[in-house]
């Protein structure tokens, strides 16, 4: 076997004959003739010439192998359900949808966009897009009207496959009314809604518009749709994600460099072997549904569950009962929903047969020591940190126990993976930092691997100025995350650069959240920052200078004003970027010249040093917030 220094080296030095080899584990129908075309950097092409399908791979491929093996579990705590569709019904379940949405007039190339709680139905959607070569763009279910018109507005979507509702501890959350209201403020109108009814709220149906999953399938019951054989660079899907602006941007993947890179991930990382089942707690509305619930797991012929509901409905067991149920070997999380558990009774863990899971996979933000060492001792698994972003699609940092086993240090997510040349940069400097222990931004040396973003949906500029052009004198993709790297290349990631936060493993820009806060009409200014929290890991907190305080005199009217904030919020973005608190000031901390201090805002919220204060227009600023929080 050959050690992961090797294997990584490999993948740098000898790229295409690396990934080469690699690209076999797919199935293409043409093969690639050429496997990087980096000619136009910071784009890069995977697996030229070569032509393939994600749901081909997924799905059909493994008909001969496993028909009845289980492929998709579908389980909901909400609704009391639990279906097991093997890879032949959901073949057949998929077949069905494609032809619905080639009814509704989908083709090759075309957006449709899934508003969806946790349900089949949603895997469905997806694979049917890759199979008919249409781009899907999953909008996640917890997102507001004003969130969803944007998306639909930039998608243009043909088609958009909904649900009637969602439902989340019990409670039913209407889909349907925020759909119809985001596209009566989209500008783009999609040609048909195609509804799920699951019979948990009223829909009304727009005659001509909208059309019944159950009717289409009723009538497509038998339809044959073949898989479409897509150019490897060919879009399989947009998802959004926030950045520092308000916009989001539509992170562009394609489609043979992401088949590669997800099943090199599941054999080379995750270890799942077919027959398995992943389980994965995320949602398909973020890149660890799309990468690790839907794609990834199902390539590697395993059963993947979907769960709809809370960790700790009917119990904090639930999980771990499904482990036991499914034989779950894998199973992916968020350090979040771990901190939640940890309120558990403990017994609960203890209940359940865990001997068929080999490791508990934790992404999405700092998993901090006493939560890992918490359920890794509660476990007795091994806890495997991974750190990456929706626009890698896949574990940039993380340990590769399929290559190689390499213990796991607490507080690191692990070291470089194979494919990423990372470089740690020196922010004034732009110099690479060699040394040990030195901090930097982690930037990635172009071309990215496979299954990265390719570009931002029909942005190519924003692409580059976004991401390749934040290191004054070099091309280089930065994450925009400070981290430091020991001597055994381990690294250990100290937070953003930019203006995002992460709340419960959700990437939140502040910008985002701002732009919402300031459409109430007695906002004036508004200033939001991430502060650390010890269930969530960060929550967002507001700070807002209202145009008339006469009404502010006592606590109710601020409160009141609080909370009439914090609904606008629900309304535009959702319940995801509720600030946990909106405090008001009477003047934001600012340079002289206008640039809000949101670090210093950010560090005096979590009782740090500000720094460097001698820019600030006000100093008072600074001390109104701290007498507020004190
Ligand atoms: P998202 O694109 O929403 O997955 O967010 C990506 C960001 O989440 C990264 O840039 C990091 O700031 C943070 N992140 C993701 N995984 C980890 C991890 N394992 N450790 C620390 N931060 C992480």
């Amino acid at each position: 076997m050959t050690g992961y220094a090797d294997f990584y080296r490999r993948s740098i030095d000898d790229r295409d004959g690396f990934w080469s080899e690699q690209s076999g584990m797919i199935d293409w129908r043409t093969q690639p003739t050429q496997v990087c075309d980096y000619s136009r950097p910071p784009f890069a092409k995977w697996f030229v010439g070569g032509t393939t399908n994600l749901c081909h791979n997924a799905v059909d491929r493994h008909l001969i192998t496993r028909p009845d093996q289980p492929a998709l579990i579908a389980v909901s705590t909400e609704t009391n359900t639990e279906q097991v569709y093997s890879f032949a019904q959901l073949h057949a379940e998929v077949q069905r949808m494609a032809a619905a949405l080639q009814a509704l007039s989908v083709k090759q190339g075309d957006r449709v966009l899934i508003y969806m709680p946790m349900i089949a139905e949603a895997s469905f959607a997806m694979l049917a897009c890759a199979r008919i070569g249409a781009i899907h763009t999953v909008v996640f279910g917890g997102f507001a009207a004003g969130s969803l018109a944007s998306r639909i507005e930039d998608a243009s979507p043909v088609v958009i496959v909904s649900a009637d509702a969602g439902s989340r501890g019990g409670k039913v959350v209407e889909y349907k009314p925020l759909l119809d209201e985001a596209i009566a403020t989209s500008s783009h109108k999609p040609a048909a809604v195609l509804m799920v009814d699951r019979k948990l709220a009223p829909m009304p149906l727009v005659a001509g518009r909208d059309h019944l999953w159950a009717e289409l399938r009723q009538a497509h019951l038998e339809t044959q749709v073949p898989c479409v054989w897509l150019d490897s660079a060919h879009p399989s899907y947009t998802l959004y994600t926030s950045g520092t602006t308000g916009k989001p941007k539509g992170v562009q993947r394609d489609t043979g460099g992401y088949a590669v890179a997800l099943a090199a991930s599941m054999k080379h990382i995750f270890c799942g072997n077919p027959g398995e089942t992943f389980f994965s707690t995320s949602d398909i509305g973020w890149v660890v549904g799309h990468s690790y619930i839907i794609y990834g797991p199902l390539i590697a012929g395993m059963a993947t569950i979907m769960y709809e509901g809370l960790p700790t409905k009917p119990d904090g067991g639930v999980w771990w009962s499904l482990v036991e149920k499914y034989k779950v070997t894998v199973m992916f999380s968020a350090p979040t929903a771990v901190r939640v558990l940890k309120k558990q009774d403990p017994a609960l863990l203890s209940k359940y047969d865990l001997s068929s899971l080999r490791a508990l996979f934790l992404a999405g933000e700092p998993l901090d020591e006493p939560t890992a060492q918490w359920i890794s001792q509660s476990l007795g698994k091994p806890i495997i940190d991974n750190y990456w972003q929706t626009e890698t699609g896949w574990p940039i940092l993380t340990i590769a126990n399929g290559v190689e086993k390499a213990p796991s240090k607490f507080g690191s997510p692990g070291v470089a993976m194979y494919g990423y040349d990372i470089k740690l940069i020196d922010e004034n400097t732009s110099e690479e930092l060699t040394g040990p222990d030195q901090k930097g931004v982690v930037a990635i040396e172009g071309p990215l691997p496979p299954g990265c973003m390719q570009t931002v949906w029909r942005d190519d500029e924003r692409f580059v100025k976004t991401y390749w052009s934040s290191i004054p004198g070099k091309q280089l993709y930065s994450t925009f995350d400070w981290a430091v790297r020991d001597k055994d290349g381990y690294f250990f990631i100290l937070g953003r650069t930019d203006d995002v936060i992460n709340v419960a493993g959700h990437r939140l820009g502040t910008r985002e959240i701002e732009e919402s806060i300031s459409s109430h009409p007695n906002v004036s200014e508004v200033a939001v920052v991430g502060v650390a929290d010890a269930l969530k890991g960060q929550v967002a907190v507001a700070f807002v200078v209202v145009k008339d305080a006469s009404g502010l005199g006592d606590e109710a009217a601020k409160l009141k004003l609080e909370g009439d904030i914090m609904k606008v919020v629900d309304q535009s973005i959702g319940a995801v970027g509720r600030p946990a608190r909106v405090r008001f000031v009477s003047v934001l901390p600012k340079t002289r010249s206008g640039k809000l201090l949101r670090r210093a805002i950010q560090a005096v919220c979590e009782g740090r040093d500000p720094g460097d204060l001698t820019t600030m227009e006000d100093p008072g600023a600074l001390q109104q917030i701290r007498e507020l929080l004190a």
